[in-house]
């Protein structure tokens, strides 16, 4: 899997995106598959050096298409088992396909850019193997497990219409930020 390419990072040419909050139907529409021309098309190549922006921005750790209004097959994710470091892998997958290795779920918190300051606990797959797209138009495979896995399962959700609040087993674990650091976060084992 290649790394996100600092060479081409050229914050003068890139802009933030606004991001769609829970509501917009952008969030509720299956996405469409981008083809290699697409990819490779300097349109798309720009929407990936932005979102990449957009999401260094609000300090994402995950940041799909439909979040910023484009209908495409596309997130751009930091990926790294330490949660919030950000010194992880940054990549741009494409037409995502996820395949669960293993039958392991885990429940863990997770939160969403276009659903503001709310924090849930969600079941994923521990462990996914993905086949996607690169920003290059190169076919890569990989595996991740643990958090790098939950935040590509959320972001394909994305890409489907799906938030986390649907993945919920039950909605008692919902909780604004704010108590979420007051009544929770402490007692996060599971
Ligand atoms: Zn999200």
């Amino acid at each position: 899997m290649r790394a996100f390419d600092a060479g081409k990072y050229n914050s003068a040419r890139m802009s933030i995106l606004k991001v769609a909050r829970m509501g917009h139907p952008v969030l509720r529409a299956r996405a469409q598959a981008l083809d290699r021309t697409r990819i490779k098309s300097p349109g798309t190549q720009k929407l990936i050096d932005d979102m990449f922006e957009t999401m260094a921005e609000y300090h994402g750790v995950g940041l799909a298409a439909p979040q910023v209004h484009e209908g495409l097959r596309l997130f751009v994710a930091t990926l790294d088992s330490e949660r919030g470091d950000d010194d992880g892998e940054h990549v741009a997958l494409i037409n995502p396909e996820i395949v669960p290795v293993g039958a392991d779920m885990v429940d863990d918190w997770e939160g969403c850019l276009s659903i503001p300051d709310i924090r849930g606990r969600v079941p994923r797959h521990y462990e996914i193997r993905v086949r996607a797209f690169d920003r290059h138009a190169e076919r890569i495979e990989l595996t991740a497990k643990g958090f790098p896995a939950r935040v590509i399962q959320h972001e394909t959700d994305h890409l489907d219409g799906i938030l986390f609040f649907d993945r919920m087993r039950s909605l008692d674990t919902l909780t604004f930020l704010d108590e979420y650091s007051r009544y929770w976060v402490k007692s996060d084992e599971d």
